[in-house]
């Protein structure tokens, strides 16, 4: 080969995203041009489709041009894995993680390309949403959830810090080796370590379709969060367990020593309610969360793949075979 640019693969996962195809392809367009004339690189569009219900795959594959792909998954297996396919399939010595909804900015993608280009010492940049539109309750919460997952490891997850960032290729290897089935990439981008820097950035606002996390998915996700990456859960119902049943032990032994010296009669009611209710509630919350651990454990002991591939559609890659090819 005569000229071999540097390769720069851009991954977006998409999930029912027909309506921003168009636009985002364009984005895509007007990216790979920055791409080529401020650093010299190629652009390779990684596109993965999970298990869409409409005919965004068709759509894109309509409005992309240059070199790409698209990898269908055989169902909607969640955008954490939807973003593993993507990197499975980068080769080039960046990859550009970002969003198909256009909440994703070329301004912000080019700013962290820049930092990756200019400082060969940083590995990975990432953009940190500065959080701008959020509650002052939801961003309290989401302290309080990383002070929480942060308190006991060797790494830190840091806050507002999502799949949006530029990594060289070590580290794309690094986190594709990383084949946990229950995925939270957060974590796993801290887990996996390498020089990381944040630069600053506020979301577009979404002009179609609308967000596909509720409220109940984030809460699962959080759980999902703290039972791959963090232990402290279990610790404190335990010690809390072990509190309540101290102060039962210490109550029951003032009951017994009134009864038998003072002939003072048990308030019965009362107290048995306050034991039920405590050391039920502590049970019961208790067995949940070793539920979900187990949970974990089972999922990766059954050893599935993480994602299934229906097809690769592919557009204008030399090395390999054009159209439809089934994997
Ligand atoms: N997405 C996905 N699979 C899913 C849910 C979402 O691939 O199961 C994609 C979605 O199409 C979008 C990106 O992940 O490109 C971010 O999703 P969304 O906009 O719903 O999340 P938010 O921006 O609200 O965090
Ligand atoms: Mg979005």
């Amino acid at each position: 080969m005569a000229e071999s640019r540097p390769v720069l693969d851009i991954v977006a996962p998409f999930f029912n995203e027909a309506q921003s195809a168009s636009a985002f392809a364009a984005l895509l367009d007007k990216l790979e041009a920055a791409v080529a004339q401020r650093f010299g690189m190629e652009v390779h569009k990684i596109l993965v489709d999970d298990g869409s219900r409409d005919d965004g795959a068709e759509r894109f594959s309509r409005a992309l041009s240059g070199s790409w792909e698209i990898v269908r998954l055989s169902r909607n297996f969640g955008k954490e894995v939807a973003v593993l396919a993507g990197l499975d399939q980068s080769r080039g010595d960046m990859a550009l993680i970002m969003d198909a909804d256009l909440q994703h900015s070329m301004d912000t993608s080019l700013k962290m390309i820049a930092e990756l280009v200019e400082h060969p010492d940083i590995d990975v940049v990432y953009a940190q949403n500065d959080r701008r539109e959020a509650s002052w309750r939801r961003s309290q919460l989401a302290r309080l959830f990383y002070s929480l997952i942060n308190s006991s490891q060797r790494f830190d997850i840091p806050e507002n810090a999502g799949d949006f960032r530029v990594m060289r290729g070590a580290v794309v290897r690094a986190l594709t080796s990383l084949r946990d089935k229950r995925r939270f990439n957060k974590g796993l981008f801290a887990w996996a370590g390498f020089r990381q820097k944040a630069i600053e950035y506020s979301p577009e606002n979404r002009v179609t379709g609308t967000s596909k996390w509720s409220r109940l998915n984030l809460i699962a996700f959080s759980l999902e969060g703290f039972t791959s990456f963090s232990v402290i859960p279990l610790r404190i119902i335990s010690l809390s367990g072990m509190l309540a049943a101290m102060a039962g032990l210490v109550y029951g032994a003032k009951v017994f020593f009134e009864v038998m010296f003072y002939g003072i009669a048990v308030p019965g009611y009362p107290s048995l309610m306050v034991a039920v209710v405590l050391l039920g509630g502590l049970n019961l919350t208790l067995l949940g969360l070793i539920g979900e651990y187990v949970w974990v454990t089972l999922s990766e002991s059954k050893d599935r793949p993480v994602y299934i591939v229906r097809d690769v559609l592919r557009g204008n890659v030399s090395d390999r075979p054009p159209g439809v090819s089934e994997t």
